[in-house]
């Protein structure tokens, strides 16, 4: 399932072909997951320009000339091509912008993606908390945002509505980089602790985009992060830091790899004896 660095793989690759072109017409063959509805987006985009390409969470986003824009979901397996003449190949094509060089095709076998159009780039972020990879979110931000639910921090991680583009297979790698246990209560993490686990998103996911992101399956072809990957996937095979057998849990329906010795599930008390206050 294509995650942030998938998404922003896909971002940079179409940018160059895309932007500056205008929107001839759009149509859909799986009108369902056109929003608000395939007529009304298309008398919305036709005729705009589309302005450089953003990205926000696993959402990509396409501003449009008029101030309005258009999102695109990729779900468990969309894909978007820029083509300059239409492929042979159209098996699973959902939608397509004709542009006024070449077209946009959106490809999704499963049917999880969607498109939709907004009337306005906030109205487009609507729901996701701050993206993990913008360069104006500080580590307190991030900790504040997680630390707001006694959830477990796995469960904090997925939801988009806290920070916007971790999902399953990077948050099991920042837990692990970050030393913590999944199911530690988010709002139970020290502040030090939820700054180590921000550095840990951060790089994971900034690895990732560098790899051009993680191919585990059919979905997405040509990444190179799955050889990097030190827990996510890798149930009863050794710790690469400490040996012990890789674990794997289910938490909210989703599944989680760790290393219990490596991220053991509370932390060690300091002694009352050596505690030292830092204030008053
Ligand atoms: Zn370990």
């Amino acid at each position: 399932m294509p995650e942030l660095p998938e998404v922003e793989c896909t971002r940079r690759r179409i940018a160059p072909d895309v932007e500056g072109r205008r929107i001839l017409e759009f149509a859909s063959l799986w009108p369902r997951k056109v929003f608000p509805s395939e007529g009304e987006l298309s008398r919305r985009v036709q005729g705009q320009k589309i302005r450089p390409l953003q990205r926000h969470g696993k959402r990509l986003i396409l501003p449009l000339s008029d101030g309005s824009a258009v999102t695109v979901h990729l779900g468990m397996s969309g894909n978007l091509e820029f083509h300059r003449h239409p492929p042979r190949e159209q098996r699973h094509l959902r939608a397509m912008f004709s542009l006024s060089r070449g077209k946009l095709l959106f490809f999704d076998a499963r049917k999880f993606g969607r498109i939709e159009w907004h009337p306005s780039l906030e109205a487009a972020r609507a729901g996701l908390g701050p993206d993990a990879l913008d360069p104006a979110l500080t580590a307190s931000a991030f900790g504040s945002a997680l630390a707001k639910t006694r959830r477990p921090v796995k469960s904090a991680l997925l939801d988009q509505s806290l920070v916007a583009g971790v999902g399953n297979i990077y948050s099991d790698e920042a837990l692990f980089h970050a030393r913590i246990h999944p199911l530690a209560p988010a709002s139970s993490l020290t502040p030090a602790r939820l700054a180590r686990l921000f550095r840990a998103v951060r790089a994971v996911l900034r690895a990732s985009v560098c790899r051009q992101g993680t191919s585990i399956d059919w979905v997405w072809p040509g990444g190179r992060m799955q050889h990097h990957l030190l827990v996510y996937g890798r149930t009863g095979e050794p710790c690469a830091r400490c040996g012990a057998a890789i674990r794997h849990l289910v938490i909210g329906q989703r599944s989680c790899h760790f290393c219990a010795r490596c991220q053991p599930p509370r932390t060690p008390r300091t002694p009352q004896g050596h505690r030292r206050r830092t204030s008053g």
